[in-house]
């Protein structure tokens, strides 16, 4: 005798087709019956839970659209942005007093910085002095014993 391997799906198959007039017959009875009372299509399990799935899906799909318009992907650009920031740098050359702006990385400390005015490297970093002379004037501050003080009302500024 030949040796037959099981075939799931052939097996399956195969009792489809010996239970089809039954189903046939049961599927005809449950559509007559839902004819006269249309709650019973509410009732059948696997109609309800695919209701339920298909409304699972819709709520979670118009989730994803909300949060989607609220925050979109973070774009590259604006993640380099959040990463660095604008320095005030003011020219300690007291021909020159440029004031302006440079962009870098969270903490940088790297200073003194080439003036673009002047071309000297004595770009300093300046901090707003808030004294009541200064009234939040920027000025870069001159250390002394580890205060920083404000070079034209003499207040600490830090
Ligand atoms: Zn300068
Ligand atoms: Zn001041």
């Amino acid at each position: 005798m030949a040796y037959e391997k099981p075939n799931p799906f052939s097996e399956w198959l195969l009792i489809v087709r010996e239970r089809w007039p039954v189903m046939r017959r049961q599927a005809g009875e449950w559509v007559g019956q839902v004819r006269e009372e249309p709650i019973l299509l509410w009732q059948t399990p696997a109609i309800r839970y695919c209701t339920y799935g298909v409304g699972v899906l819709i709520v979670m799909w118009l989730i994803s659209i909300a949060a989607g318009s609220i925050a979109p992907p973070l774009p590259e650009e604006a993640k380099a942005r959040a990463e660095s920031a604008n320095f005030h740098v003011i020219c300690t050359d007291e021909r020159c007093m440029h004031h302006w702006m440079i962009k870098r990385k969270f903490g940088f400390d790297d200073f003194p910085v080439q003036c673009p005015n002047c071309n000297q490297m004595t770009g300093r970093q300046a901090v707003r002095c808030y004294s009541d002379e200064c009234k939040g004037r920027w000025v870069v501050p001159v250390e002394r014993e580890g205060v920083e003080y404000c070079p034209m009302c003499n207040r600490a500024v830090r």
